[in-house]
């Protein structure tokens, strides 16, 4: 086979930034994918250069370098980046392929930019892939392996690449590990409700552990698991087998129903130090919170109860919410994750507003047919900056009045003051006080509150919202070309729209 000349791109985030707060943790949201795609390729002999883009990198010098062959990883909301990119390569020869969660999501619109856009994604595809590289143009070629491969490099095969990864975060430095793929649960919004559950192999854990432990002095590892411990005593078995107790710092993604107490103490004894579990609702998903048939204002006083208890094993706990659930109605939904922030104030909340990411969720083909999602373009779509669904039972000044209300609350000075006293230790106080007034934090609330502002003010805004119009207002369309900065020029004509009912035309056309 001819020797190719790869360039695997990951795209952690979707601009050029200089905020501290991504400074710190975008190479920390490094995918494994991209990596395990690099590890494939060397091994079939090619020449591979990873980038793993933080916002930090002058991208003309590391991303547009000339290859054969370009991999792009990225989330939905770095789709322009990802097009742009795409763009700039194949003007040069090369021949493109996008991966991740915007190829899944949104295959058709990629099939346009790219030339080749890949769903579950095995070495085979890849290395078929590079020993015929034909351009596929005008539009791109779909591919999908039948099912998520069974097993995959694990931190050993991928260290050159781990390495280069973290050697751009400051200060914590996480590996990132994979014990499954796949979720138990079926959340109707999420991505992985449709993936069957699935465990890797516990041996390769044990020997990956082994090996950061011979190359890091204090290792700490960010499990990308969508639900970590589904099978609980085979990972900790593995991992008790592998690390002496405080060896290693464990972060993970964790629902509550998996979070009891004799649980947690064992994850506290084996260095978990991070947890994120989703609460989502107060009104829905009793089930992954173990709460049952409970819902409301005693929902809220067992979950509180829940997480305080956590506190007491795990020292950092953040809690996830999705605002805006068809369940969600009036006020009570904002009213009591207040109150929750009060009964569990050392934990740290974060806000996804209801998105439709595509043909990501079962959920969206309904929500298409009943035409309640917005185009917004994708630079939008990352669950905070747009919420691209029509609330079911909420206004859309409503809406934000009480968004804006609930994030003003929640990162306000006294609620950051009794967040940092009620943690135990220095890392998650400040960590807190970091994130409180960040931008990630501050800046989507100040972002809200203008959103809210222009539905008032804006016409153009209040009937792209409302669906009386789908040209993108003044507002948005200044902020991606704003965002975009030198790639602006290279995003594709017609690369700003998609069409966002794809996923329900195609159900009705399977060849669409
Ligand atoms: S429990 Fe978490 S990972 Fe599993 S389907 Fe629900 S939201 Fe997705």
């Amino acid at each position: 086979m001819r020797r190719r000349r790869v360039m695997v791109v990951d795209l952690t985030t979707e601009r050029p930034t200089r905020a501290l707060y991504a400074r710190l943790m975008n190479a920390n949201l490094a995918s494994i994918m991209p990596q395990v795609i690099a590890v494939w390729c060397e091994q079939a002999g090619h020449d591979v250069r990873y980038v793993c883009y933080t916002g930090f990198e002058d991208l003309a010098n590391e991303v547009l370098e000339p290859a054969d062959v370009v991999f792009i990883g990225a989330f939905t909301q770095a789709a322009h980046t990802a097009y742009a990119i795409s763009s700039l390569h194949r003007q040069r020869g090369a021949i493109t392929v996008l991966g991740g969660p915007h190829a899944r999501c949104y295959p058709q619109d990629a099939t346009r930019y790219f030339d080749y856009v890949f769903g579950f994604t095995d070495r085979t595809m890849v290395e078929d892939l590079l020993r015929d590289p034909a351009p596929q143009r005008p539009v791109g070629l779909r591919l999908t392996a039948p099912r998520q491969p069974e097993s995959l490099p694990g931190v050993q095969e991928r260290w050159k690449f781990v390495e280069a990864t973290i050697a751009k975060a400051p200060v914590l430095k996480l590996v990132p590990m994979l014990g499954s793929m796949g979720c138990p649960y079926t959340c109707s919004f999420c991505i992985d409700s449709t993936v069957p559950y699935q465990p890797l192999g516990f041996d390769q854990i044990r020997s990956d552990l082994r090996f950061l432990l011979s190359k890091m002095r204090h290792p700490r590892v960010g499990w990308h698991d969508p639900n970590f411990g589904v099978r609980f005593d085979d990972y900790l078995g593995a991992i008790e087998d592998a690390v002496p107790p405080g060896r290693i710092d464990f972060f993970a993604e964790s629902s509550l129903s998996l979070l009891s107490e004799p649980h947690l103490q064992r994850l506290a004894k084996n260095g978990f130090k991070v947890i994120l579990p989703g609460i989502e609702s107060w009104f829905a998903l009793g089930n992954k919170a173990k709460t049952g048939r409970d819902v409301g204002a005693e929902k809220v006083r067992r979950v509180a109860d829940h997480i305080n208890m956590i506190l007491r094993y795990i020292p950092y706990v953040q809690t996830n919410f999705v605002l805006g659930l068809d369940t969600d109605e009036g006020a009570e939904p904002f009213e009591l994750t207040k109150r929750f922030v009060d009964m569990a104030p050392g934990a740290f909340p974060v806000f996804s507003l209801l998105s439709a990411f595509g043909r990501a969720a079962p959920l969206n083909l309904d929500l298409q047919r009943d035409g309640r999602v917005l185009p917004f373009p994708f630079h939008f779509l990352d669950a905070s900056q747009a919420m691209n669904v029509v609330p079911k039972n909420y206004a859309w000044r409503g809406f934000y009045d009480k968004l804006v209300d609930l994030e003003r609350y929640v990162y306000s000075v006294p609620r950051i003051a009794r967040r940092f006293i009620a943690n135990r230790t220095t890392i998650p106080k400040w960590m807190n006080v970091v994130r409180g007034i960040s931008s990630e934090r501050l800046g989507r609330v100040s972002h809200h509150a203008r959103v809210r502002r222009l539905l008032e003010s804006d016409r153009s805004v209040h009937r792209f919202f409302h669906r009386e119009s789908s040209v993108l207002p003044g507002f948005y369309a200044n902020r991606v070309k704003r965002d975009l900065g030198t790639l602006w020029d290279a995003l594709p004509v017609g690369g700003m729209v998609h069409d966002h009912n794809a996923y329900l035309r195609s159900e009705a056309s399977p060849v669409a």
